[in-house]
């Protein structure tokens, strides 16, 4: 492992960010760490890199002992959302700083800053000055400077947040693409699932400053370890107790054990799917409503329309999970059905 997080804890006066966090991150790997807004993701990136002290526990890199390292002797780079570049100095003066002031010889300078310009297709800029160049292509720069003094560990903190939604899908896919070229640990923050399922080898899912699960894109998806990341990673709608992915359910126009009663109140398609809306039988209103996706093909065969009589059930082999309830946050699987889901049926 190349980084290996310990029992860090981090408060700001009463307010716990980071709460006992334990994580090992993969050498070699792209790994996200993924949460909502506000989760303990840049404290977390922070204390790794040595810009932000820890309360309690250790940060190992690359079997070092890193915790009372200053960020300068921990052999990271990092770029952030809003990269800071020097503006009165062009783009290759700005890739090579970090090797000037290690005062390495002139032509080796040259000969990096040149393979790194290049890696980051910013060859044709290397004159110009930073304000000269679209956001994504700064965002390339701040990556080419944080790998010139060639760190152990890159660190990202939503690096392509500031840009739109093209340009960052774009980024996306050249990062992915940059890392299986240079194969540098990556750790990439991010609040955007997509993206991080998209790029990732490894997420690490945080909220309210606890890891709520690690794995691999699939494995989250697949194998979600709560309601919290089920519900984080893709869709989900609530049948009976339970979380349950809308392509998960089977439909049945007639009377099925166990399944939940409900008619059809509102049906959408959007291109070879249809989305249907079941009302459970006694619910008041839509907040109770289960969400369902089928192929087009499938709900005409059925003759599914809105008004007709459904009996929903789980598919053989569903990923199902207990609905959180409460304020405490437990996990309660016997909880009875409260009225207002109206749903009658345990899944
Ligand atoms: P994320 O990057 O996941 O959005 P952060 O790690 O930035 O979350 O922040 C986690 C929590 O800690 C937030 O509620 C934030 O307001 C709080 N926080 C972060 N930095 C400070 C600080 N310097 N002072 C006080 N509170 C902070
Ligand atoms: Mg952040």
């Amino acid at each position: 492992m190349s980084i290996e997080v310990r029992g860090i804890t981090k408060g700001y006066g009463d307010f716990v960010a980071l709460d006992d966090v334990n994580v090992s991150i993969p050498t070699g790997q792209l790994t996200a760490l993924l949460g909502p807004s506000g989760g303990g993701k840049s404290t977390l990136l922070r204390i790794i890199a040595g810009l932000e002290v820890a309360d309690a526990g250790s940060v190992q890199i690359e079997g070092v002992d890193a915790t009372s390292l200053p960020p300068q002797r921990r052999n990271v780079g990092f770029v952030f959302q809003h990269y800071a570049a020097f503006k009165h100095m062009t783009v290759a003066k700005n890739v090579a700083f970090g090797l000037e002031i290690r005062k390495r010889p002139k032509p080796e300078i040259k000969q990096r800053v040149d393979e790194l310009l290049e890696l980051v297709h910013l060859s044709q800029f290397a004159h110009r000055l930073p304000s000269q160049l679209s956001g994504g292509q700064r965002q390339r720069m701040a990556l080419a400077r944080a790998l010139a003094v060639e760190p152990k560990v890159l660190l990202l903190d939503e690096p392509f947040g500031a840009l739109d939604a093209k340009v960052r899908k774009e980024l996306r896919d050249w990062l992915r693409r940059l890392h299986d070229e240079v194969h540098v640990t990556t750790v990439f923050v991010t609040h955007d699932q997509e993206e991080a399922l998209e790029v990732a080898d490894e997420i690490v899912v945080i909220n309210e400053g606890r890891i709520e699960q690690v794995g691999t894109p699939e494995q989250l998806y697949d194998e979600p370890a709560n309601d919290f990341v089920m519900g984080f990673l893709g869709e989900v709608t609530t049948l009976g107790d339970h979380l349950i992915r809308p392509h998960d359910i089977t439909v049945h126009t007639t009377e099925q054990a166990g399944a939940v009663r409900g008619e059809i109140v509102r049906a959408l398609r959007i291109g070879f799917e249809v989305r249907l809306f079941v009302r459970p039988a006694g619910a008041a209103d839509e907040g109770a409503d289960v969400v369902v996706t089928l192929t087009r093909t499938f709900a005409r065969s059925l003759g599914l329309e809105v008004g007709t009589a459904v009996w929903l059930a789980p598919e053989t082999g569903a990923r199902v999970v207990p609905v959180r309830r409460g304020s405490a946050g437990v996990l309660s699987d016997e909880t009875p059905v409260s009225t207002e889901k109206g749903a009658t049926a345990a899944v």
